[in-house]
């Protein structure tokens, strides 16, 4: 993703609830700023009855309603005159359960286009035909079912906006974040320094760990690393792993694991 704009247009047949994304934190401050163009369109504006009608029964029988293609294509060919790029330029994403599962990896191949349609289901599904004619890509967020895709959509949007140069507040929080060194980020402190929490019938004092307070940031420095890479090792060794396999797992973080292994016997 180069300097300029990152623009979405989502299809969905509830565009209100992309205020969730529009209207709060790094998200609304990302389309104030002019980092994203965001453009809401609902396909039962693209319907000609009177009903307005977007889905319809499905063939074959069985319960459940499929969302119809010509309100969907209808929007989608309005998505891409607003974008006023050729075809090859916008990818079309539809979220489903049977998409490519989305990690970081997909975030940053997605972040990659300056223009995407992300596309929402509701009901069964829909049409298979538009898929087939009009989607790019499927992409899932997890293994199991949601009722719609907007959420879905605005989970993706939501990493790809934090990606963005200048989104967050400070790009160094960015790049501390879990995953963005192979690891999980480190535990956080803030004040009170002593926290007082009730244990049984016993009151204990709770401290934050000395080396945050020591003002050394070589030493803390080593600490927050040492911390990810025991957490990673006992909640995601599958990551640990990953690492080693691809080379990035080298002698002194190795060293570093050990010592924090050992302190936990
Ligand atoms: N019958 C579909 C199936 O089993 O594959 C599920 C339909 S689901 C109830 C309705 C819509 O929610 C889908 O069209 C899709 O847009 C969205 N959706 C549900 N789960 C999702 C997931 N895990 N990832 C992405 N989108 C999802």
């Amino acid at each position: 993703m180069g300097p300029g704009l990152l623009k979405v247009a989502v299809i969905s047949l509830f565009p209100e609830m992309f205020s969730a994304l529009s209207a709060y934190g790094i998200s609304s401050r990302a389309i104030e700023n002019g980092l994203l163009d965001l453009k809401l369109l609902n396909p039962r504006d693209f319907t000609e009855d009177k009903h307005q009608t977007v889905d319809d029964r499905p063939y074959g029988g069985g319960p459940g309603m499929v969302m119809r293609v010509e309100p969907l294509k209808k929007a989608v060919d309005a998505a891409q005159l607003w974008f006023k790029q050729p075809r090859h330029k916008v990818k079309r994403i539809y979220l489903s359960p049977q998409g490519k599962t989305l990690s970081k990896a997909g975030v940053t191949e997605l972040g990659k286009n300056e223009n995407l349609v992300l596309i929402a289901g509701r009901y069964e599904g829909v049409d298979e035909r538009f898929i087939q004619a009009e989607v790019d890509e499927e992409w899932s967020i997890g293994d199991y079912v949601l009722s719609g895709g907007e959420l879905p959509a605005m989970v993706l949007l939501d990493a790809l906006i934090r990606k963005l140069p200048g989104a967050m507040g400070d790009q160094q929080s960015a790049e501390q974040d879990s995953f963005e060194n192979g690891l999980l980020d480190c535990p956080h402190y803030t004040r009170p320094e002593e926290l007082s929490t009730e244990s049984g019938i016993e009151s204990v004092s709770v401290s934050v760990p000395e080396v945050l307070l020591s003002g050394d940031h070589k030493r803390i420095e080593r600490w927050r690393l040492q911390q990810s890479l025991g957490r990673t090792w006992v909640r995601r060794p599958d990551l640990i792993e990953e690492l080693r396999v691809s080379g990035q797992f080298g002698p002194e973080w190795q060293k570093l694991l050990d010592e924090f292994l050992q302190k936990q016997n």
